[in-house]
């Protein structure tokens, strides 16, 4: 009896392993030929030829947006998808105007001209361009440590650099981007004339950066103007600063905000053929700044999420789930198109399982990061062996894309692409984020990761929290 039934057990074990081993072949199988067609046949890299070259920089409200918004939507009905439509999201407008120009001056005559950027969201100089006394400190709480007394109608120019020790150079960003972001607002209240930013770059170049900024409860009368420095100009400016702290620094810019204008998110879906009600999404943002041609930040999110889909109907793959790509409008200068996509999803009761974005630049990717609770996570990390002849390793709890949180609710499980990092600040919101600095292969793994995440995802579904019921298979 007792010989009967370790027989019957080990006949159920052995079948489970074949059948586990079988699947974890087939799967296996499926990701090969995925990136297979991502990189002998892919076409992410023409759509972002397209994008960065044929349409250039991308902002919100410009004409360029609007041109993204419409080439896109063709070449996802060009694709067979089930279905491709608009949806429309009212966007804020800012304009940069004509080109900024600054110097410092150290004595009466003698200046230098030093590359800056506004930020976007800035008010403009006066018309006569502002030059002021300049007093350079580290953060935010230095200004409390100054004072009105020393800040008072002088430029706050904002120098703490992003950590080079950090492995993470997203993290040494988040470590510096509050000068960026609240700089102007804080700098304001105690009576400064401007602001200038160190650039958010972990080199030393003469590209400044820039980037969003909000001026918050600030009445209009009272905002003052804000700009990036280049970090070899940071550099300069400090230095010159320790021997001279009278000199005078000069800036003009010509920005402005207009009223908010109607845009678009783009959307495309494949219909679920088991469970359609379940939605995965995969997307990165259409809208780019202004100053490059926005390849890395987030064309290369863009053309990666479109080629999930394509991949999928390339290799005749018919997900179970529908799988949706969401080009987001709006990510950099107010999360428009994010907000709206969730609340729409909300108001509609639609049931999402899964969202992956791509935002962090078109390198090579490392893998993922999840926000999810434990049990899901388990589930996603016994996917992650299947990565690893792609040298994909990286799949840790964290944070996932900025146009996907507000998605975040019940279930869903949000994730991000991770890209190495290391290069992605030489370029970010810069005039030199543009097409030749993405590489084509490292392009195509990226989509080939992503499409292979989703389908793991549509093939298991995604675990419910808290419940011991059995995912779908
Ligand atoms: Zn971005």
């Amino acid at each position: 009896m007792k010989k009967i039934f370790f027989t019957v057990l080990g006949l159920l074990i052995i079948n489970t392993v074949t059948a586990q081993n079988s699947q974890e072949q087939s799967d296996s199988l499926m990701l090969r030929k995925i990136y297979d067609m991502s990189l002998m046949q892919g076409k992410s890299y023409d759509w972002l030829d397209h994008l960065s070259n044929k349409i250039g920089g991308r902002l919100s409200g410009s004409y360029q947006a609007q041109q993204a918004v419409e080439y896109t939507k063709a070449e996802l009905e060009s694709l067979g998808l089930n279905k491709v439509w608009l949806q429309p999201v009212m966007v804020p407008k800012w304009t940069r105007g004509s080109k900024e120009f600054a110097y410092v001056e150290t004595s009466p005559g003698t200046t230098r001209t030093v590359n800056i950027t506004a930020l976007g969201g800035s008010v403009a100089t006066p018309a006569g361009g502002t030059k002021a006394q300049v007093i350079e400190v580290q953060g935010i709480e230095d200004l409390e440590h100054y004072g009105r007394e020393q800040i008072e109608g002088k430029i706050v120019f904002f120098n703490r650099p992003m950590r080079p020790d950090l492995i993470s150079t997203f993290e040494a960003y988040g470590g510096c981007v509050d000068q960026r972001y609240s700089g102007a607002a804080e700098a304001g209240k105690y009576g400064a004339a401007g602001v200038i930013v160190r650039s958010m770059n972990l080199r030393m170049d003469d590209y400044p950066h820039t980037g969003s900024m909000i001026y918050g409860s600030t009445p209009v009368s009272e905002r003052i103007p804000a700009a990036a420095i280049s970090t070899n100009d940071a550099a300069y400016l400090s230095g010159i600063l320790k021997m001279n702290k009278d000199l005078q620094f000069y800036f003009k810019q010509n920005s402005e905000q207009h009223e908010d204008v109607q845009s678009y998110n783009v959307i495309g879906e494949i219909t679920g053929s088991e469970y359609p009600e379940e939605i995965m999404v995969v997307g990165g943002h259409l809208d780019s700044w202004d100053i490059g041609d926005g390849a890395h930040d987030d064309g290369a999110g863009v053309v990666q999420s479109m080629e999930v889909l394509r991949l999928f109907k390339e290799i005749g793959y018919k997900p179970k789930r529908t799988l949706r790509v969401v080009l987001f409008m709006n990510e950099e200068n107010g999360l428009r198109g994010g907000n709206k996509y969730a609340e729409v999803a909300k108001s509609k009761n639609e049931k999402h399982i899964f969202a992956l974005e791509s935002d962090a630049g078109g390198f090579t990717p490392r893998g993922f990061s999840f926000d999810a609770d434990k049990a899901q996570f388990a589930q996603i990390q016994s996917w992650k062996e299947l990565f690893k002849p792609y040298l994909i390793h990286y799949f840790e709890l964290g944070g996932s894309g900025a146009d996907v949180g507000p998605l975040k609710q019940g279930d869903v499980v949000l994730a991000g692409l991770r890209p190495d990092s290391q290069r992605y600040f030489d370029h970010h919101h810069a005039a030199n984020d543009t097409f030749e600095h993405v590489n084509k292969r490292e392009l195509e793994l990226g989509a080939a990761t992503m499409a292979s995440l989703v389908y793991l995802v549509d093939n298991y579904g995604i675990k419910r929290i808290n419940t011991d019921v059995e995912e779908k298979m």
